[in-house]
């Protein structure tokens, strides 16, 4: 590993553009070489979802670095496990499987046989065909995320824990620093050897599902250095990094850069790529936060806080929210499923609802009255 971040501007989902402009990051950055190896590309598939909507990496740029992997040598599997990952899951919709099919790359699936490893002093389920390669290539996507702010690249390495199992570690590390905290521990146990951010459309508004909006970012971001390239891409989405909980507790711990400076950076003047009218989502003070233990018991301090809003016109009555939730804090009337009850004094503020939910029927937002 090494702290260099290389940043082009890239603004269509061209194959052979894209895979030009991968080619000169990842020989800029000191990207690894595969000549002979075995590489597991892993994509962030939140939902298998039209491209479009901008939930998962395009699947242009996945196309793009398998075929750029292969000429370089290397022998290809692809594979990423949303949140609800049911059995024999393709990610059909983002058109990634087609890239498997197109490029000769063999699609894999994180929830047959996990290995059970220690992270963060407790045993967590990984993806087993994270073991049978020899490096893995991160492809995450430039994003807001309600509970992190920003995903990035050390947040795409959670797809390593399959399906369910994800949404259980928010059960067990129940606030956002918590969290960052466990994702920087996974990182640490499993460190994917390269890093590629699909920036050339973003998300902004309430990502990182389907409620998100699709926004031109124009750039494709590449390092080994999974601190530095979210240092990078969250500044240029105009976050200050260390409010973002995984780059803050990776800098605390100092460890994959000292400090901010040691970044070296190849690419425009940031200056001018900064996106200033980029939505983020709002920075909170008690959401999450140490003070969650008095926050619950306060109910005024509970409303002021962001938390899910079901919207029954919209709703399927398809359950995946009820599925997912680590805490059993929602559940459907027993008259009508498509009206989901939230139990607000057991919510987590995790949002993994809204993750799942892929008919845009639940909104983050302060609501005062009701639940
Ligand atoms: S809120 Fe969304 S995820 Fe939950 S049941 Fe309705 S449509 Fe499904
Ligand atoms: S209701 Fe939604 S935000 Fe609240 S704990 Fe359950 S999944 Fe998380």
């Amino acid at each position: 590993m090494n702290n260099k971040v290389a940043v082009r501007i890239c603004e269509e989902y061209d194959l052979q553009i894209v895979q030009n402009h991968i080619a000169e990051i990842y020989k800029i950055t000191d990207g690894p070489d595969v000549l002979g190896k075995k590489v597991l590309v892993k994509p962030n598939i939140l939902s298998d979802n039209d491209p479009a909507k901008c939930v998962s990496t395009h699947p242009v740029v996945v196309e793009a670095m398998v075929r750029f992997l292969q000429s370089e040598g290397a022998t290809v599997v692809v594979g990423d496990s949303p949140a609800v990952h049911l059995p024999r899951f393709r990610a059909d919709k983002s058109g990634i499987l087609k890239v498997c099919e197109t490029t000769g790359a063999k699609w894999v699936d994180f929830i047959i046989n996990p290995v059970e490893k220690k992270i963060s002093n407790r045993s967590v389920r990984i993806a087993a065909a994270a073991y049978e390669v020899d490096l893995i290539i991160s492809l995450p996507k430039f994003k807001n995320h309600e509970l992190l702010y920003f995903t990035g690249a050390i947040k795409n390495t959670l797809g390593l824990v399959p399906g369910f199992s994800k949404a259980k570690q928010h059960a067990v590390h129940k606030n956002r620093n918590s969290f960052g905290e466990f994702l920087v521990d996974l990182n640490e146990v499993i460190t994917p050897a390269y890093f590629l951010m699909d920036g050339i459309m973003g998300m902004e508004g309430q990502g990182p599902g389907t409620k998100g909006i699709p926004v031109a970012i124009g750039l494709l971001f590449g390092s080994t250095n999974p601190l530095a390239l979210d240092i990078i891409a969250s500044r240029i989405a105009g976050y200050d990094p260390v409010v973002i909980p995984t780059t803050k507790s990776a800098l605390l711990r100092k460890l994959w850069l000292r400090s901010e400076d040691e970044i070296e950076y190849d690419g425009p003047d940031t200056d001018t790529i900064i996106k200033s009218g980029f939505h983020k989502i709002p920075v909170s003070g008690n959401n999450n936060s140490g003070l969650q233990f008095i926050v619950r018991r306060i109910k005024f301090l509970r409303k002021t806080e962001r938390r899910p809003v079901f919207i029954q016109e919209n709703c399927s009555g398809c359950l995946k929210c009820v599925q997912i939730c680590p805490v059993q804090a929602i559940k459907p009337m027993p008259t009508k499923k498509t009206h989901i009850i939230l139990t607000d004094g057991k919510c987590i503020r995790c949002f993994c609802c809204a993750e799942a939910c892929t008919d845009n029927a639940i909104e983050i937002r302060v609501k005062m009255f009701g639940v």
